[in-house]
């Protein structure tokens, strides 16, 4: 059966439920978001939320300034101006919305915490939890809104334009118009249209592309995808952050994150040899930037051929360890390692994805009626690389935003009439083998020719074996019947063919684009 609604949002982290939400009193909301409510990225948020709040103007220019500098002064300054300023409402929503910041002894004030990158205290936090709260007050408020409906294991497939009414729509040219899209009801089995006046596409990042990622696995960049299939603008798709410290467990997806705050108490980096070497890359050693340290350390595992090196914290006293950091030290036991006596084995992982789908400053994308929030858009507020913790204040910001453009001239709306998904041909089902294998491997070379350091030839490689498994996965795609899996691999070829080609075509490196052939 096929359904319209005013506003369909696809997805349900921070940006999808914080839009819906500030859009049901105007409309109705349908929410498709492809697993349950809550498996989404903004869950494992722990740092906290970058936001000077109610703050002085001398603050908020150095939010700013610390924004530019990490972002190799290539963010918008005008983007980053609306977001440091926009954080009093944003803060203002969470609250009104439930979300709780620790506060200050004295009760009156949030207790701030400094991460890389900031000049000063400016984190708001719940805890090392700070996502989970933020999830799960969000989804208390939109399951009591009574215009705002919830499919949960609805997949999104692709987004309606002019190309479904038989019509040619290319990217070169204005005009392409959005209708909602077409939405895989994961347990029963079919494809349905749902139609929308406005389509706002919230499907955070990508990091399944990468062989390790702290990513969920929900993260399979499919939005990037299907407004790029849409003929949508997608832009900075180069600029991939990777944490240098997630915990080495075999197996273990997504990969546990060990805190920068970790390496901020003064744990020191070392080979599996026991020998200390960030002081030969950087004179802040161990502490120096979060790109330059996860460079230094892919450069060691290259050279030794290793998959890992150590983070060390056993010289500090085991009291304060565990007062200062109780969630890794239970979650390190739990796999044997007790980090007051052992150094715990590290390794990079794809973590954050700066650039995706182009929007303006209402969020709109390049397509008319469809907007973009959250992790998913390229707004121009990270530039080549992202400030700790400012990605939950851009979703809020951004999708307050978007809230207040996408409402405007809503009724005079006429949507029209789009056939049905077209099952035709498409009747097999595979050997699942055949999907794994070509994530397994793709993983593969994404991780080592288009990870933290790359080259020409390796980007190259990279994209003749993309060739294959892309056209492995089209003929799949076509004989047979529609699953998760294979839309998820469908989606993740087309991130990585954006990701090398749009890597191909930087003529420097700068911020998280790092090739050794170009300066
Ligand atoms: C371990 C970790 C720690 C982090 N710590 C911080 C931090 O301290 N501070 C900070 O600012 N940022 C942090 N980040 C980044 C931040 O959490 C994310 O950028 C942010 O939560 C993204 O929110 P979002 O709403 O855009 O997407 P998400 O929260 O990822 O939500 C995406 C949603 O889209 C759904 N979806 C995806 N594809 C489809 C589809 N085809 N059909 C239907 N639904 C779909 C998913 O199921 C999910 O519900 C961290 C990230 C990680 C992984």
């Amino acid at each position: 059966m096929n359904r319209d609604t005013d506003f369909l949002v696809i997805g349900s982290g921070l940006a999808a439920l914080s839009y819906a939400l500030q859009v049901a009193d105007v409309g109705r909301v349908i929410i498709v978001t492809k697993s349950s409510i809550d498996n989404a990225n903004t869950r494992y948020a722990q740092g906290g939320i970058a936001a000077v709040v109610g703050g002085k103007e001398e603050q908020m220019e150095s939010h700013i300034e610390d924004t530019m500098v990490c972002g190799s002064q290539q963010s918008d300054r005008d983007v980053v101006e609306m977001v440091v300023r926009g954080a009093t409402n944003a803060i203002f929503n969470l609250s009104e919305w439930g979300v709780r910041f620790d506060m200050a002894e004295c009760g009156e004030e949030y207790k701030l915490a400094r991460e890389g990158g900031h000049s000063e205290h400016r984190i708001l936090h719940h805890k090392d939890l700070t996502g989970f709260e933020i999830e799960h007050r969000l989804v208390e408020q939109v399951r009591k809104h009574p215009n705002i409906e919830v499919l949960e294991h609805h997949f999104a497939v692709d987004l309606l334009t002019q190309h479904h009414l038989g019509k040619l729509v290319k990217r070169s040219l204005p005009g392409t118009e959005c209708y909602g899209a077409y939405v895989l009801d994961i347990v029963n089995k079919r494809v349905f249209t749902l139609r929308a006046k406005r389509t706002i596409v919230a499907t955070g990042g990508i990091g399944n592309v990468y062989h390790t990622t702290t990513n969920p696995s929900i993260a399979t960049g499919d939005g990037v995808a299907m407004v790029h299939r849409a003929k949508g603008h997608i832009v900075d798709m180069e600029f991939v952050q990777f944490h240098p410290t997630a915990l080495y467990n075999p197996g273990e997806r997504p990969s546990f994150l060990i805190s920068e705050a970790v390496r901020g108490f003064g744990a020191v980096l070392r080979t599996q040899r026991g020998e200390e070497f960030m002081e030969k890359y950087h004179p802040m050693g161990s502490l120096a930037p979060r790109d330059v340290v996860a460079r230094s350390i892919d450069n060691e595992l290259k050279i030794s051929g290793e998959e890992y090196v150590y983070l060390d914290i056993t010289h500090k006293p085991a009291k304060e360890i565990i007062a200062h950091f109780p969630n890794i030290y239970e979650k390190c036991l739990t796999v044997g390692i007790d980090i007051t006596k052992d150094m715990i084995p590290v390794q990079p992982a794809a973590h954050y994805l700066c650039g995706g789908v182009w929007v303006d400053k209402n969020s709109r994308s390049s397509i008319e009626q469809l907007y973009a929030i959250g992790e998913v858009a390229r707004t121009g507020l990270h530039g080549a690389n992202r400030l700790a913790s400012n990605s939950l204040l851009e979703a809020v910001v951004f999708a307050s935003a978007a809230a207040r453009h996408s409402v405007i001239g809503l009724d005079s709306e006429v949507l029209p009439e789009i056939p049905d998904w077209d099952f035709r041909g498409t009747t097999n089902t595979e050997e699942m083998v055949l999907i794994t294998q070509s994530i397994k491997e793709m993983q593969q070379f994404m991780s080592y020719y288009v990870g933290i350091v790359r080259s020409n030839i390796r980007l190259e490689r990279a994209l003749q074996r993309l060739q294959i498994i892309y056209e492995e996965t089209e003929h799949l795609y076509r004989r047979n019947t529609i699953s998760v899996p294979l839309c998820e691999l469908r989606n993740m070829v087309e991130v990585s063919y954006l990701v090398i080609k749009q890597a191909m075509a930087q003529k420097h490196s700068i911020g998280l684009h790092y090739s050794i052939d170009l300066q």
